[in-house]
């Protein structure tokens, strides 16, 4: 006869540590957890360094407004934030941030170090964190106004995960993909993406640029100059959208979507497929085109909360508003198909 297990509540560091894993999922994920954070705190410019693919170190430094000190303890816990009051305000959110679990998972899987100065202080302050808590109380040190995040080997703890994320360069290159995409969409905000020890920097992006200014930086001219772009603002669904997509004339071998809605990068399904069958009537098969689109959907319509990574938005009236997203750029690639024949014979 096999007797029942005892039911045992798991230890809470435990626990906190396998909530840590679902949201931060590699390195990348918490890059863009950071990068968020530094633009709901109005940097102008953040830097990127990254060593091994960002495992054994990731530090973001912006030019924001900086962490009160006061808040330096509390900033690590789980639910601690600055942006979200009570639960009618996820209606009304403009923050990319709004439940306070980034930093406080991070900490829960790797060392991190607040190093930050607002503009009342006279200098800036460091501390760092394990499982949600300081380490020590905050020291002073120089400083710039802003912060700086870092973050050390990252899945220290958590073995199975650090020996499924056993290739740098391939996190290196997520990493590298996640600040291209910040950085064609706030192109008004300069960002550099650096590996740790090297002079150069893989990304560079200038302050108060230009998003098609951006592509053409960090996709190359065959992209940049085949672009079209779409505008549309719907009055009946409440949405707007802002797309710079290539015209007939650019292939590629896979496609590239760049997809923000409400200034965050997310995927969708519906949306990526929606694309594909737009240009499979302008491409030749096995030819795929880059497009980035920006929408901007009513807050009230979207389900922020259906994943904890947020990667995965589902809106409202999503079939009926990507079917006039495929109207839109139907439209605008037959116009520019004629001036294509015309090209291509002339
Ligand atoms: P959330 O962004 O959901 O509030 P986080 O764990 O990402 O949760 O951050 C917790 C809090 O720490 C934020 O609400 C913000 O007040 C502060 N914070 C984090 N990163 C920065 C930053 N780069 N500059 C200024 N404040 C920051
Ligand atoms: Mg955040």
């Amino acid at each position: 006869m096999c007797t029942p297990a005892k039911i045992r509540k798991l230890d809470e560091v435990v626990v906190n540590r396998i909530a840590a894993g679902e949201i931060i999922q590699r390195p990348a994920n918490a890059l863009k957890e950071l990068i968020e954070n530094s633009l709901d705190a109005k940097a102008t410019n953040i830097q990127i360094t990254a060593k091994e693919g960002g495992l054994k170190l990731l530090q973001i430094q912006d030019n924001g407004t900086g962490i009160r000190k006061e808040d330096m303890e509390i900033v690590c816990e789980r639910f601690t934030t600055s942006k979200l009051q009570k639960f009618e305000d996820l209606g009304t959110l403009t923050t990319f941030g709004f439940r306070g679990e980034a930093l406080a998972s991070i900490s829960h899987i790797a060392l991190l170090t607040i190093t930050t100065k607002t503009a009342d202080e006279k200098c800036a302050y460091k501390a760092s964190y394990i499982n949600s808590k300081l380490k020590a109380s905050p020291v002073p040190c120089a400083g710039n106004q802003g912060t700086i995040i870092t973050i050390e080997n990252l899945f220290y703890n958590v073995a199975t995960r650090r020996k499924a994320l056993s290739n740098p360069s391939e996190e290196f290159t997520k990493i590298t993909e996640v600040v291209m995409r910040y950085a064609v969409h706030n192109s008004a905000v300069g960002f550099t993406l650096k590996k740790h020890g090297e002079p150069s920097s893989q990304v560079r992006t200038p302050y108060n640029s230009t998003k098609q200014n951006n592509i053409r930086l960090l996709y190359g001219n065959p992209v940049a100059r085949e672009l079209l772009e779409v505008e549309l603002d719907d009055k009946d669904y409440k949405f707007k959208m802002h797309g710079l997509v290539t015209n007939p004339n650019y292939t590629n071998k896979r496609m590239v979507m760049l997809l923000f809605i409400n200034n965050r990068l997310v995927d969708s399904a519906s949306i990526r497929k929606m694309l594909e069958d737009v240009y499979s009537v302008y491409l030749p098969k096995k030819a795929h085109p880059w497009c980035y689109i920006s929408l901007d959907i009513n807050p009230q319509n979207i389900d922020v909360n259906v994943h904890p990574t947020k990667h995965e938005v589902r809106f409202l009236h999503e079939d009926t508003i990507v079917e006039r997203i495929k109207f839109a750029l139907d439209e605008r690639l037959t116009g520019n198909s004629a001036s294509r024949t015309f090209y291509l014979q002339a």
